[in-house]
């Protein structure tokens, strides 16, 4: 097996069980009587597809020389991964939520449920629970992964203010829960044939590059299957790179989406590059009249009344990276070594998955990949592995499925490798695929791939 191949094996986790079973706690001699090994305290803040992974991964190498506790706002954690199927009925929000406390304990951590803050100056991690009282846990090193948050409008501000996620009347559906099944309620309730739906996509970076296309196509099916028609209004933010061509806008799959919004929803779809949103409204509440302003590509403005409205805001790092200080003044995610996700403005606390800054793509299988590469560091930066030689570079993989429609799905992967030089994550572009076109078998294979995705991420 060649170098390229081990690694990407060590770092895509499949190596994993054998590396494990390797590492045993060393003993420090102290004259002829075994001192205790020393136990690292490592806090991990997130519990989605980067903290979960990274959790139960350095409690694999590490053993008992490393003592994880896992902190997450709640004991479950909900997919965003397939939840467009709850959209069409095909997958339920409980078949997409995954228990926390039950894999800590399968894997042996702590886990603690609360809102987390990171003091750095007292090395603490502070959680605050739900009934007000608080856990302080000191630590050697913080691993965070607390996924996004959004910069949205005011007016969308003002227009959900005070209502429930279940309930909003402008939901963005981006972080799986109730959110999504608010917006599964509103699509269900859009009249036959006259319905319109309207998607904002913001300017890139933004979790999952297919995700809004993805979505945009389940719901044109949704209306041509079961409602016998209506209309999806895609307002997308990102400009063509061909201005020749208004679908190169698209963020990935360009020839599978553009062929969708052309060909099977030719009648349903309008897609809308250069789209800024500039202001939404709304009267009647969660299924009433909605209302979004753009400033289009030639400087027009254009109002689309609707019946469903569902914005993607602006994504940035999610709110305790920037309280904890991590990320300059005028940017939106964590700038990080690539090698090991260390903060560049603090060593002893890593950022991986959508909080991160880097070219790797915001997606859940990827921050599954970079989980992997920074426990490995940590625990060879705890002496408990050897440190990496020059050829060990860090490789990670990222994958997406998309629905199409109720029975086909596509799918694009694409591997990156540690550049010595730019000292970046860069993508190899060999590794770069993606579906011919969707079918049936790809639709078999995203369940099995996302099955997969989940037991190792969630130890299920
Ligand atoms: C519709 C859709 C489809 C998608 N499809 C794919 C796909 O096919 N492939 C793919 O790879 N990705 C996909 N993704 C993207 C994927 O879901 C995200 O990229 C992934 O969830 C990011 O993982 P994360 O660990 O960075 O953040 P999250 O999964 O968002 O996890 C963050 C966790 O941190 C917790 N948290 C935040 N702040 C605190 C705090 N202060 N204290 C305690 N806990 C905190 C949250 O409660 C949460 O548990 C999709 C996303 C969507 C919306």
């Amino acid at each position: 097996m060649d170098i390229k191949r081990r690694n990407l094996l060590r770092f895509a986790g499949l190596g994993a069980a054998a590396t494990a079973a390797g590492i045993a706690p060393t003993l420090t001699r102290v004259g002829a009587v075994e001192a205790a090994p020393v136990v690292r305290k490592v806090v991990v803040i997130g519990g989605g597809f980067g903290g979960s992974t990274v959790a139960k991964y350095l409690k694999l190498w590490g053993q008992a020389q490393v003592e994880v506790t896992h902190v997450s706002l709640a004991s479950t954690y909900v997919s965003p991964i397939l939840s467009n199927l709850v959209l069409n009925g095909q997958k339920s929000l409980a078949s997409l939520t995954f228990n926390l406390q039950t894999a800590a304990t399968k894997l042996g951590i702590r886990f603690v449920a609360g809102s987390a803050a990171i003091d750095r100056g007292a090395r603490l991690v502070r959680v605050t629970h739900d009934n007000g009282t608080e856990t302080l846990l000191d630590y050697d090193k913080v691993v965070l992964s607390p996924g996004i948050a959004f910069n949205t409008l005011p007016s969308m501000l003002a227009a959900n203010r005070g209502i429930a996620g279940g309930k909003l009347p402008i939901p963005h559906a981006w972080q799986a829960g109730p959110q999504v099944g608010n917006l599964k309620a509103q699509i269900d309730r859009m009249p036959s044939s006259s319905g319109v739906f309207v998607l904002c996509i913001p300017k890139a970076p933004y979790r999952c590059p297919p995700g809004p296309y993805e979505r945009a196509c389940v719901v044109a099916d949704i209306l041509k299957r079961v409602k016998r028609g209506g209309r999806v209004v895609i307002f997308d933010a990102n400009a063509p790179t061909n201005p020749a061509d208004k679908y190169t806008a698209i963020q990935a799959e360009q020839h599978t989406f553009s062929t969708a919004f052309t060909g099977a929803y030719g009648s349903i779809v309008e897609y809308v590059p250069n789209a800024t949103l500039l202001e939404v409204g709304t009267t009647g509440g969660q299924f009433g009249t909605k209302t979004a302003r753009v400033r289009l590509g030639d400087g027009s403005v254009r109002t689309q009344t609707c019946n469903v409205l569902n914005v993607l805001p602006e994504h940035k790092a999610g709110a305790i990276a920037f309280a904890a200080d991590l990320i300059p003044v005028g940017q939106r995610f964590v700038p990080v070594d690539q090698q090991s996700y260390a903060s560049l403005a603090d060593p002893d606390i890593h950022v991986i998955g959508d909080a991160h800054d880097s070219k790797q793509p915001k997606a859940g299988h990827v921050a599954n990949s970079e989980a992997k590469v920074c426990a490995d560091a940590i625990v060879r930066e705890f002496g408990i592995l050897p440190p990496r030689t020059a050829e060990e570079v860090p490789v990670t993989n990222s994958a997406c499925y998309s629905p199409i429609s109720s029975t086909t799905a596509s799918w694009l992967t694409v591997g990156f490798r540690y550049d010595p030089v730019s000292r970046q994550m860069v993508r190899i572009d060999a590794s770069l695929a993606e579906a011919e076109q969707p079918s049936g078998d790809n639709y078999k294979m995203m369940l099995a791939w996302a099955n997969n995705l989940f037991a190792d991420t969630f130890s299920v």
